[in-house]
């Protein structure tokens, strides 16, 4: 039986992307009974009823799963944050990059609007804290096409989602890469209220040279939730890859003895400023396990 990726949802319809069109689809009851429904970006084999319509009939497992929204197999989350309107904060960035992390994505970070940057030291200042976490830094602009390019080479043969907060220039970056999308930008989207993630319905577009993106922010919950304190660590991938050499198991990296975290701190091979913010969400962790 045939095979494609549902690329839209809509009032029970799965739409499922084959080389030549989309068929329309619906789900088998199964999936009701399983409360295990179908989602944009399952893969899946269906079943044709004719050339345009069929019903889904079996789901492949996936690769990650994101919640809000929900969209299955994301490889690679591009995180974006804007120089100035809104200034770029690395603590939410870091927010950003938590969530990534936990859903297993590949993550890239996009810095924009670098035609607002009256000189480079605020770059130089954010490169330096994420390059040393291993992270690879972006910098664009719409307006000048700085890095455009770069960052459509970034989103070749994967699955993207765009995560920042409102008004980073997401949308303005998409239609930069994609035309066609024709996403509204700026005032006019906000007061639609784009960014209420309920009330619109997820899609993915394929990208001319190649990838593919969701055309819906990620991420638009950023509370961690039920997180465990020793998760938070494995979401900061340069406390991570030190860990191991802890002296203690399940080292939070606060105050323990023998803490290889600490040590890579006192080095400078770990930035000060990503572990201030594992230490504020540890402590936001901690507080809401409290209640
Ligand atoms: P979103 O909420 O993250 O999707 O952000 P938008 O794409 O709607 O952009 C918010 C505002 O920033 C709009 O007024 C855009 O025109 C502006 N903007 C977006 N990208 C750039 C850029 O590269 N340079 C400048 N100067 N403004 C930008
Ligand atoms: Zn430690």
């Amino acid at each position: 039986m045939p095979e494609g990726q549902i690329v839209r949802a809509l009032s029970g319809f799965f739409y499922v992307r084959t080389p030549h069109r989309d068929i329309r689809c619906r789900a088998r009851g199964v999936f009701k009974k399983k409360k295990w429904s179908p989602l944009v970006g399952d893969w899946v084999t269906y079943e044709e009823t004719d050339a345009t319509e069929g019903w889904v009939t079996h789901l492949h497992p996936r690769k990650t799963e994101l919640v809000r929204p929900p969209i299955a197999n994301v490889d690679q989350a591009v995180v974006i944050g804007s120089f100035l309107e809104p200034k770029v904060q690395s603590e939410l960035l870091d927010r950003f990059l938590v969530h990534a992390e936990r859903a297993g994505l590949e993550t890239v970070i996009c810095l924009t609007k670098s035609d607002l940057l009256p000189d480079s030291s605020e770059e130089k200042a954010l490169r330096e804290i994420y390059e040393a976490a291993d992270y690879p830094v972006l910098i664009t602009s719409v307006h000048t096409g700085e890095g455009i390019e770069e960052l459509k080479r970034a989103l070749k043969n994967r699955l993207s989602v765009f995560a920042g907060q409102s008004g980073v220039g997401k949308s303005s970056l998409l239609n930069a890469i994609l035309p066609s999308a024709r996403l509204q930008t700026g005032e006019v989207s906000r007061k639609l209220g784009r960014g209420r993630h309920t009330t619109r319905h997820v899609e993915i577009l394929d990208l001319p040279g190649g990838g593919q993106v969701a055309d819906t922010p990620g991420f638009s919950q950023l509370s961690f939730g039920k997180m465990e304190a020793t998760e938070l660590g494995r979401c900061f991938p340069e406390l991570a890859e030190r860990a191991s050499d802890c002296k203690f198991r399940g080292c939070l990296h606060k105050n323990e003895p023998g803490c290889a975290v600490r040590e890579a701190l006192t080095t400078g091979e770990i930035s000060g400023t990503r572990y201030r913010h594992y230490l504020q969400f540890l402590e936001e962790i901690n507080e809401q396990r409290r209640y």
